[in-house]
């Protein structure tokens, strides 16, 4: 394996700095906090730009992706309220970052990526750090409905609507985080699935993602 996993002293207190970065940003759960404290961000950096890693911006990740700024990834992580053992899907899967952030909250991962260059590199360095989760690469804008019903659903790429499909998906109780807006910005959306057929929807934070791609998106 070609990439040098090296984790000092000079990284962790990079890290311990980017966390306390965004709880003056306004994140407050403790088990986000510590995910984000925990997982090495330079591990997706070529090692030419480890020093980009833990400053609170988005990253080329290569094919014009890229690695989400770590408010993003901590704001939409915080809406979604995982319990240990919570059924996740992840739609745009992108360097894998999310994924692991994800399952350090104790989820049991679904996540999904268009883009097979970041699908094959996925499939080989999460694993390698010791992150275990299920990986398809396809078009995620339609869900997976071979593995539903999930009880969170998250959707890293700004969306032009909330696909009924991915509604269709969760469970009674369950959450969907997605950014919809048009192709310049976004403004984050929770929906709540509250019975078979109800569903509250709660519109937030402006955000810049780049585009859902597939059949229910752009
Ligand atoms: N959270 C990721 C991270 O931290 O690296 C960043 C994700 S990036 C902002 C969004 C990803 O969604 C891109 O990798 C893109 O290829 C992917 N994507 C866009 N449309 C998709 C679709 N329909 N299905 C699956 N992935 C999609």
């Amino acid at each position: 394996m070609a990439y040098k996993f090296i984790d000092n002293y000079r990284e962790r207190g990079a890290r311990k700095k980017l966390v306390q970065k965004l709880r003056e940003r306004g994140i407050e759960d403790e088990n986000v906090l510590a995910a984000i404290g925990k997982v090495p961000r330079h591990y997706f950096f070529d090692e030419t730009f480890w020093v980009q890693a833990y400053k609170d911006i988005a990253f080329p990740i290569g094919d014009g992706q890229t690695i989400s700024q770590p408010y993003t990834v901590a704001y939409q992580s915080q809406l979604l309220h995982i319990k240990k053992g919570d059924k996740v899907l992840e739609i745009g899967t992108g360097s894998g970052y999310q994924t692991c952030i994800l399952l350090e909250l104790g989820a049991k991962v679904y996540t999904i990526e268009r883009q097979e260059s970041l699908y094959k590199r996925t499939i080989q360095v999460l694993p390698y750090m010791g992150y275990d989760a299920e990986f398809f690469c396809g078009d995620g804008s339609k869900g997976m409905p071979e593995n539903a019903p999930f009880d969170r659903i998250i959707v890293t790429a700004g969306a032009p609507f909330v696909p009924d499909l991915l509604l269709k998906q969760l469970k009674v109780g369950g959450i969907l985080v997605i950014p919809v807006g048009d192709e310049k910005e976004q403004k984050m959306v929770t929906v709540i699935r509250v019975s078979e057929t109800e569903f509250d929807k709660i519109v937030l934070d402006t955000f810049r993602f780049v585009p859902l791609v597939g059949d229910q998106a752009w």
